[in-house]
């Protein structure tokens, strides 16, 4: 099929169909992934044709020439990317979630058409800038400033590890308003500055070495532009509750990268178990591979009841500024779905999984980072287990069980848990307790997402072992719940602990 700028009004399943004959043509017929996976950035001509299909049309209103911005879209698309290559999901995702996304929301009207416009005909992409090298997971204490000059605004600081640097022509900038004593705000603002604008140019101070997802570059930057009102975000209320519904609203779109990514996985460890002889019998044959190839197909049928839920919760007409337990279990626990499928893979595969050009060990290192860009998922399980346990409070029901039996989230599934969670949680746990009953949550809450798309028809072969296994899983997080040492860092270790002494 060639393109020719009216896929925007071409059925979704024409449109995902010619966007897959693309990846296919450019990744293994004209040119090889498997060559060009080991360089930094996509080779030229192969990010020309993969952007000719559009792909950010998806998102992108019908009234400025878009698909419409359909979340089961969105995630179609994301799916499509990650099962050939993470690099370019994430590539799209930074695009959608974090730059095209909140223009849609929150830009004024004035300004979006040539922002629209550039994205569907100039192949132009934006991407996000929060975190500094001072402050990562304490992005709130951020020290860009912005500051009112006449009409514009004048913003300055540095930001650090920022994915398409160097690369993007948009960005989605934040910062600090400067109050008249020099103290910033405790708000948060966003711009979007435009590197078209010469007053607006980024200054790459350094571009870093990535070890992983090398088409996208990252590396750090340096801020000093001026950016007119007219391109500020216009938060419904707050600067804060925007960066919440914004986070949020990528973190449901998270399970979009991964479906595809675990289903790669799958694939790959069927056909390779199947294929591969030890002792005259197929891998697949041994039990523990069984088990091994289980639990992969279990990854892939929790992130597939993720999509099926984010699909229809996590469109921009949803606020989800208060989404905060069902946003960050997406992201958890899905990230670690994908780290596991991709371990499992490239132990499969004995030695030839250590090969630099390995899809397995290729995909481990590509989706580490996930488990500490946007919130490290601590801090993201401490999180669940803090609103949740308020709402406990509020309700002055401590027992999990019971409070699982009535809350939505939780409803459908709590009484699969009922013995298991029969226990009095501890209003005054340390953070390790609150991480773990966020991981016992975040796997409960996602069994309800299975049971709902259970209950849609998808198929119940896969629906069962999933539960099965989900239940294996919140037994052995439970058990390590209950256990308690309160083990803590010898900081200054060195005495009398030298084996060389006891031996
Ligand atoms: C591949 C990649 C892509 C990225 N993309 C972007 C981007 O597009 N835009 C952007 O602005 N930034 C981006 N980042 C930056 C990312 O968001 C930050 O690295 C992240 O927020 C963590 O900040 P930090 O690196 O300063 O680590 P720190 O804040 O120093 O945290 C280090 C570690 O401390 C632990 N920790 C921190 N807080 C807690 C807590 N409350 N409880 C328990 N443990 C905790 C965690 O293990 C954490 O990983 C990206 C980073 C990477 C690696």
């Amino acid at each position: 099929m060639t393109f020719s700028g009216n896929e925007t009004l071409l059925p979704f399943s024409d449109f995902i169909e010619a966007f897959k004959q693309t990846l296919k043509r450019v990744f293994y017929e004209r040119d090889d992934i498997t060559e060009f996976s080991r360089w930094r950035g996509f080779p030229a001509t192969v990010l020309r044709d993969i952007m000719a299909t559009n792909p950010f049309s998806v998102a992108i209103p019908k009234q400025y020439g878009g698909r419409g911005g359909n979340t089961k879209e969105i995630l179609g698309l994301l799916d499509e990317a990650s099962y050939h290559s993470l690099s370019l999901s994430l590539m799209f995702g930074i695009n959608i979630g974090l730059f095209l996304g909140p223009v849609v929301k929150y830009a004024r009207e004035t300004i979006k058409p040539d922002i629209f416009k550039r994205f569907l005909e100039k192949q132009n992409m934006g991407g996000l800038m929060i975190t500094e090298p001072g402050y990562g997971s304490d992005a709130l204490n951020m020290q860009t400033y912005n500051e009112r000059m006449d009409s514009k605004y004048h913003i300055h600081g540095v930001k650090h590890w920022q994915g398409l640097t160097g690369m993007a022509d948009y960005w989605l900038m934040t910062s600090r308003r400067k109050l008249p004593g020099g103290e910033l705000s405790r708000d948060i603002d966003f711009f979007i500055t435009d590197a078209r604008h010469p007053e607006q140019q980024i200054e790459v101070e350094e571009i870093y070495n990535n070890i992983g997802l090398y088409p996208i570059p990252y590396g750090k930057n340096k801020i000093d532009i001026l950016v007119p009102e007219e391109y500020k975000l216009h938060p419904h209320t707050t600067g804060l509750k925007l960066m919440m519904d914004l986070l949020h609203r990528s973190r449901f779109q998270f399970p979009g990268m991964a479906i595809g990514f675990i289903r790669r996985m799958l694939d790959d460890a069927i056909q390779h178990t199947q294929t591969r002889f030890i002792r005259g019998k197929p891998l697949l044959a041994l039990d523990q591979v069984k088990h091994q190839i289980a639990r992969i197909q279990s990854a892939f049928t929790i992130s597939s009841a993720m999509c099926s839920r984010s699909a229809g919760a996590s469109g921009l007409e949803h606020n989800l500024t208060m989404a905060t337990v069902e946003a960050n279990t997406m992201k958890v626990y899905v990230i670690e779905l994908m780290q596991e499928s991709a371990q499992t893979l490239t132990q499969l595969y004995g030695a030839n999984g250590y090969k630099e050009e390995s899809i397995a060990s290729k995909g481990a290192i590509d989706s580490r980072p996930f488990q500490v860009f946007e919130g490290s998922n601590e801090m993201l399980y401490t999180q669940i287990a803090e609103m949740v346990m308020k709402q406990m409070r509020l309700l002055k029901d401590m027992n999990l069980a019971s409070f699982l039996k009535a809350y939505k989230l939780t409803q459908l599934t709590a009484g699969h848990f009922q013995k298991l969670t029969d226990f009095t949680v501890d209003d005054n746990m340390p953070q390790r307790k609150q991480v773990g009953l966020g991981k016992i949550l975040s796997r409960i809450i996602s069994a309800d997402h299975v049971a709902s798309m259970a209950d849609k028809g998808f198929r119940s072969d896969l629906v069962r072992d999933t539960m099965d296994m989900i239940r294996q899983e919140v037994a052995s997080l439970v058990s390590s719940f209950k256990y308690s040492p309160r083990v803590v860092p010898v900081e200054e270790y060195s005495h009398k602990s030298s084996w060389m002494d006891f031996s």
